[in-house]
């Protein structure tokens, strides 16, 4: 972990109690500072304070001799990607992601289209706290350009990527629902390059987000999940607000998991590049783990958050991996989130079985899931993890192995478990699963008997 200004996934910060744009201002000279020299590309979501937050970023690193471009509001895969396709010496992204409409918040994107490491976070607030700033003369200070061309050299790559012919025979109907954020600029365009019948909801950009909560889930798709059914759409297609996460609707107005979604992509990515590890985080649904086998592959869990993904995907080799949240990574193609790519995955795959999406996604089975989580003060939360590595697989029955990668996770013969302290709320959170009903609500309780102990005795 970091100091106070990093969290998971860079910085995200409440506008106005949290943040303010002299952080802005001196992240930028940080950054400008951390780099020394070279280009920066700078781009945003549709967040109401994004221009604002974006200006007082770009002032900073150009006071320090770093040059600036301006790419706009654009999705944050679509930064990443041309940071690396120009050779930009960093991308800074202005999204706060999925959070509520008050936030605000900044990603980091090296010029390999990887996010900034926690290290590299850290000397960014080393130097952000001493604040010794790189200071550019007046007649040495960067030069601020803009371009409006991110968004098509980023569908011409992706376009490059799939079988378009294959897609495009069979012109389908697809819903897109960007729920008022960045992927308003990008995902329908894409669809009507595929010839797909596009019909696209929520998709005027607006920071307020009037057409529903950014995060998307079986609530918040309402909308989209009945547009499906009432016009009998072949797919719907949701985004958070700076589209880095694809969710995915069947034909029938069923949300799917992001889980399930990489093992159907697994499927065929281990077709592709045999040998190489599919990578997912210690949440996702064992599932994963399953189908890759059963396809003769291996999956590797790393802690959550995308960065850490793309990091174990670099170490290992792995051509595909992802989050169940709804982020998909090719790391063939950038190391970024891919959404897109992922979006034309489905479909190629779709046209070439003959399938809906809901039949290829049936033979990806369900577990049951539940969840539940126990105060615990965040003065706590080690001591009580320490306690519970030891007694928690003890207690649990039929033990196959114990992930410590993030938090403590038990695969049981039947199902498993994961107790993870929360990042942001003083509790302890509980995941299990199990091929049953009647087994997960046992693991459930078991578990829970357990962590309350831990935390009691403390
Ligand atoms: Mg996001």
């Amino acid at each position: 972990m970091t100091g106070n200004l990093f969290g998971t996934t860079g910085i995200r910060k409440v506008y106005g109690t949290e943040f303010d744009l002299s952080m802005a201002l001196k992240l930028g000279k940080s950054l400008g500072t951390y780099l020394g020299e070279g280009t920066v590309v700078l781009a945003r979501d549709a967040r109401t304070t994004g221009p604002m937050v974006e200006d007082a970023l770009a002032a900073g690193i150009l006071s320090t001799g770093i040059n600036v471009v301006k790419a706009g509001m654009i999705p944050t895969p679509t930064l990443a990607f041309i940071t690396r396709l120009h050779g930009y010496n960093a991308g800074l992204m202005v999204t706060a992601s999925h959070n509520p409409p008050q936030y605000t918040g900044i990603k980091f994107w090296g010029q390999d289209s990887m996010g900034y490491t926690p290290d590299m976070e850290r000397e960014i607030e080393r130097i952000y706290t001493e604040e010794e700033f790189q200071v550019a003369k007046w007649n040495e200070l960067g030069e601020e350009q803009t371009t409006e061309t991110a968004v098509n050299e980023h569908i011409e790559a992706i376009l490059g990527q799939v079988d378009s012919k294959i897609i495009e025979s069979k012109g389908y109907n697809i819903i897109v629902d960007p729920g008022n954020g960045s992927g308003s600029v990008l995902t329908p365009y894409l669809m009507r390059r595929l010839a797909c019948k596009v019909i696209s909801m929520n998709s005027q950009p607006d920071g307020h987000f009037p057409g529903r909560v950014s995060e998307p889930d079986k609530e918040s798709l309402a909308d989209l999940i009945k547009m499906v059914r009432d016009t009998g759409a072949d797919l719907g297609i949701a985004h958070d607000g700076d589209a880095d996460r694809v969710v995915f609707v069947t034909e029938k107005g069923e949300v799917i998991r992001g889980d399930r979604t990489i093992a159907l992509l697994s499927r065929e990515e281990l077709k592709r590049s045999k040998n190489k590890p599919i990578v997912t985080t210690v949440d996702s649904s064992r599932v994963v783990d399953e189908t890759v086998e059963n396809s003769g592959g291996k999956t590797i869990r790393t802690p959550v958050g995308d960065i850490q993904v793309a990091l174990k995907m670099r170490e290992t080799g792995a051509a595909f991996g992802g989050e169940a949240a709804g982020v998909f990574i090719f790391s063939e193609f950038h190391n970024a989130p891919e959404p897109f790519v992922t979006i034309c995955r489905i479909l190629e795959l779709m046209a070439s079985t003959g399938k809906s999406f809901g039949e290829l996604i049936s033979e990806i089975p369900v577990y049951p899931l539940r969840k539940a989580k126990v105060k615990c003060e965040n003065e706590k939360k080690s001591a009580a993890m320490q306690t519970l590595a030891k007694s928690l697989p003890e207690r649990m029955e039929d033990v196959a192995e114990v992930i410590t990668v993030d938090g403590i996770g038990i695969s049981l013969k039947a199902g498993c478990v994961l107790v993870r302290p929360s990042g942001t709320e003083p509790v302890i959170r509980i995941t299990c699963e199990a091929p049953t009903d009647k087994q997960v609500e046992k693991i459930l309780a078991n578990a829970k008997v357990e962590v309350e102990r831990a935390i009691g005795n403390l």
